[in-house]
């Protein structure tokens, strides 16, 4: 096997890094990660304002934009060597079953960043695609078939969200069909981990359930709600493993426009989930499940065949090990929040 590339095999240290959706989980996380690599020149951009971006990473050229607007895709990746596009309007299970329109409307960010890369003459453009894309009929058991790459058609994608990601999927392969832009195209599966969303309406499983078994222990009311009956059934992927990924993904040349499964292949059911961070937190709590909230498909896995094949690597964070660390991080967001002090949150 090939050594995989990275970023640091293929760019230079002032070679313009342009990330979007960086006020938020996942593309915080990558601009933390592309700095400590010792890049120089690192452009965040996001729509909230500065104040209530998750990370702020000193060094960083961070800009508040709505990218919906063209106009701003092209101040965004002006000079821009590669450009990793994960600003989206989404959230966890709660908020993509009510908010389908914002969802949809995700489309308008990556129809017109694709086009502004290519304008631009950027190297490479990431997109960054989810599990939501794949057929929702293959999904209607809590002992699910993980999904492989070709599940994704014929399609029958989650309503609003899952459509909306797999047409912009398609404007990845065909920019670089039509038009040489070389694309990378990661489907995640679940991610999670300390500076994700844990309040507010769009966070989702992992951080929802630790929340609420702090909360329980510091209140002394010791149950829980549980969205569904409790055996859905997810992968989670840890955020280091999802970042790491990114950057293999984005720098492979056999996986240019090709779209790839990036998510752990562990499978955790909710009852599972709950009883590990019950054990983190050392409480256990009566649980009452909610069958009328929203709880996604029935079961979902990611088939990391393809990923072995191509890279000869996998998400392996152990969902225990990643989950405590989540854990420790929400309980001192929570602790904080009632000392009146600054949190992350939606
Ligand atoms: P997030 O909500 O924490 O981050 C997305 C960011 O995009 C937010 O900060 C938001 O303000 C920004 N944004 C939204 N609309 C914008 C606009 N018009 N202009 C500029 N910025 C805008 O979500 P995340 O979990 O970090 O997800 C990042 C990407 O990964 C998204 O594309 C998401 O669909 C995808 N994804 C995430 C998961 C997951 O489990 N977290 C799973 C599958 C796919």
């Amino acid at each position: 096997m090939n050594k995989n590339r990275i970023a640091k095999d293929v760019l230079k240290k002032d070679d313009l890094i342009v990330i979007t959706g960086a006020g938020g989980f996942i593309a915080g996380a990558l601009t933390r990660y592309f700095h400590d690599q010792g890049f120089t020149r690192i452009r965040a951009v996001d729509k909230k304002p500065l104040p209530k971006w998750y990370q702020r990473v000193e060094g960083v050229e961070s800009l508040c934009m709505d990218l919906s607007e063209y106009d701003n895709c092209v101040r965004a990746v002006e000079g821009a060597t590669e450009v990793y596009n994960l600003a989206a309007d989404m959230g966890g299970m709660g908020f993509i079953e009510r908010f389908r329109v914002e969802c949809l409307r995700s489309i308008l960010i990556n129809t017109h960043m694709i086009e502004a890369a290519y304008r631009a003459g950027v190297d490479r453009y990431f997109f960054s695609s989810s599990a939501c894309a794949y057929n929702v009929t293959l999904q209607q058991d809590p002992n699910v078939r993980a999904l492989k790459e070709s599940d994704a058609y014929p399609a029958m994608a989650e309503r609003g969200y899952g459509w909306e990601k797999l047409m912009s999927e398609m404007f990845c392969q065909e920019y670089w069909a039509e038009r040489g832009l070389k694309t990378a195209i990661a489907r995640f599966h679940n991610v999670y981990g300390p500076f994700g969303t844990w309040d507010g309406g769009r966070e989702k499983a992992p951080a929802a359930i630790c929340r609420k078994v702090i909360e329980a222990k510091d209140t002394g009311k010791h149950e829980i709600t549980i969205w569904g009956d409790g055996h859905q059934t997810r992968s989670f992927m840890y955020i280091d493993d999802c970042v790491k990924g990114i950057d293999m993904i984005m720098h492979c040349d056999a996986l240019i426009a090709t779209p790839i499964n990036l998510g752990s292949s562990e499978l955790i059911s909710i009852n599972t989930l709950v009883s590990l961070a019950e054990e983190i937190g050392g409480v256990k709590l009566e649980r009452h499940y909610d069958l009328n909230a929203p709880r996604g498909v029935a079961g979902r896995n990611s088939d990391n065949t393809f990923i072995l094949q191509v890279l000869g690597w996998e998400p392996k964070t152990p969902f225990r090990e990643g989950l405590a660390k989540t854990y420790a991080w929400i309980e001192q967001q929570y602790y904080n929040r009632k000392a009146g002090k600054h949190t992350v949150q939606e």
